[in-house]
């Protein structure tokens, strides 16, 4: 089995959805410890990626996440515009003329996905951002693509989840939230929360497609 340009195509929907339908909540946990956007800012941004995707016709990776690389970066003045808009290009940069690939090489593009962003954001793993999510995420998909797409996205989801929550107790170093220093400790993290909603977006279109 494989990860396909419909399933991308399918999750960027799905992901645009599923912010719509937690747009307050992004906001409300960005209000604890930044400034209270971070709901707005991906919301404007994934729909106007999938109001993009929807008016073209792709043949590539490349070509869908340059277009979403592109638009979030245009319309999203946050922290988030960049570093998903980053995430989004080396993710297709890495994918390039490909329609198809195994889970495990998506994982990998993944992992230049995240190299873009946390060179871009002088981050780390437990500096309490998206990147404490999508690590662990990256990293279990890898390490399950042998039993399956169905068991290494379910694995990967989980360990988002995981890692989203691990935020919680972290002192936030990058970002807004790091003026707050120990202030920060006891809230989730808001990007990691969305990037753990981008992954369970990757699962449900690999599973129904
Ligand atoms: P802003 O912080 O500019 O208001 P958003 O609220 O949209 O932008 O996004 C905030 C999120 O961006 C944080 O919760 C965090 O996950 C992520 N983030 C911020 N700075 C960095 C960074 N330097 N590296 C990685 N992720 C970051
Ligand atoms: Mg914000």
């Amino acid at each position: 089995m494989a990860f396909t340009l419909g399933m991308a195509i399918a999750a960027m929907d799905k992901f645009n959805a599923l912010i719509e339908e937690n747009k307050e909540y992004l906001t409300d946990l960005d209000s604890a410890i930044g400034d209270a956007d971070h709901g707005i800012n991906m919301n404007r941004g994934m729909k106007r990626i999938v109001e993009k995707t929807h008016s073209k016709e792709y043949a590539d990776f490349g070509g869908l996440f340059r277009d979403a690389a592109m638009t979030i970066m245009s319309v999203v003045g946050g922290s988030a515009g960049p570093l998903y808009g980053t995430f989004f290009m080396k993710l297709g940069q890495k994918l390039g003329c490909a329609n198809e690939i195994q889970v495990e090489n998506f994982a990998d593009a993944l992992r230049e996905g995240l190299s873009g962003v946390m060179s871009l954001g002088k981050s780390a793993v437990g500096d309490k951002t998206m990147v404490d999510a999508i690590d662990p995420a990256i990293k279990a998909l890898k390490e399950n693509a042998s039993e399956g797409d169905a068991a290494a996205w379910n694995a990967a989801v989980a360990a988002a989840e995981h890692g989203m929550k691990d935020t919680v107790p972290m002192i936030a170093r990058r970002g807004r939230a790091s003026y707050l220093g120990e202030r920060s400790i006891g809230h989730q993290d808001p990007g990691a929360t969305s990037s753990y909603y981008l992954f369970t977006c990757f699962r449900d279109a690999s599973a129904e497609n």
